[in-house]
């Protein structure tokens, strides 16, 4: 791909060599993107599985005590948990990617919203938060189960990346053609900078700090995926140290 058709004279010819020069381009970026997607995966498993290894090797070096044996599988069974999330986000990108399970039902997102703000009420009251709804019924077609990944991946943001005492809102709403999702909260905000690459795979503002949470900057590439896979778009505004708003639109059926 590194050699390029010589575009010579001006005819149909030449045209076409811009045309497969333009494709040949598109085509090494993303395989660029493949590849570096594949060394972000392979990191991230790497990390978690160095430390079950060292764990495990610590506790059989010698003879220890039954807290000891404990407390190694208990470091063993985090680290596991953390490679099943990230394999887990990783197949739901690679199945949006190709386009399967893309099933399309009619559903209120509402409903969805409220179902999984429910699940979301402890860790809310855990963190000192409140979190606002204001839900208007709204259709649109799409996927159900998609749509309940971008609720939670969203939610869980506003949550995590939120300050004490700090507020979350959930809205659902008709806007023109669009059915309207919107996430906002009172957090410590997305520089200008990051705000562009936010939605990039494996990209976390806070590299150091995502990294013992356990987060692995999937998230919001993942929301973007399955809203696109669906038809929509999602949007955010932020000021830092102020807070941020994510915007889900999808189109109304007819
Ligand atoms: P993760 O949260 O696992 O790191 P995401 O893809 O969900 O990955 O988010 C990418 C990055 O965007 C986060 O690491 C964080 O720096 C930033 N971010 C996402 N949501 C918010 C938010 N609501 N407020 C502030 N920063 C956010």
């Amino acid at each position: 791909l590194s050699q390029r058709i010589p575009v010579a004279g001006d005819s149909e010819l030449a045209d076409l060599a811009v045309v497969l020069n333009t494709t040949f381009s598109r085509l090494e970026q993303a395989f660029d993107r493949q590849r570096q997607f594949t060394a972000d995966a392979s990191h991230e498993l790497r990390t978690p599985l160095t430390l079950m290894i060292s764990e495990a090797q610590t506790a059989l070096a010698r003879e220890r005590s039954p807290e000891d044996y404990r407390e190694a599988l208990s470091g063993c069974l985090d680290a596991a948990q953390q490679m099943r999330r990230l394999t887990e986000a990783l197949l739901e990108l690679a199945r949006t990617d190709g386009g399967s399970g893309a099933a399309r039902d009619v559903f209120d997102l509402s409903v969805c919203v409220r179902e999984v703000a429910e699940r979301f009420q402890p860790m809310i009251a855990e963190r000192g938060l409140k979190l606002e709804m204001d839900l208007a019924p709204v259709e649109i077609e799409g996927g159900v189960e998609r749509f309940g990944l971008v609720v939670a991946n969203l939610l869980s943001n506003a949550i995590h990346y939120n300050v004490q005492g700090g507020t979350v809102w959930l809205i659902t709403r008709r806007a023109g053609d669009s059915a309207e999702f919107v996430v906002e909260d009172t957090g410590i905000g997305i520089s200008p900078e990051d705000q562009s690459q936010v939605f990039e795979r494996f990209f976390r503002a806070d590299k150091a700090r995502s990294r013992i949470d356990g987060k692995f900057g999937l998230g919001l590439a993942i929301c973007r995926a399955v809203v696109e896979a669906d038809g929509g778009t999602i949007q955010l505004q932020s000021r830092e140290g102020k807070g941020s708003r994510f915007t889900v639109r999808y189109p109304v059926p007819r």
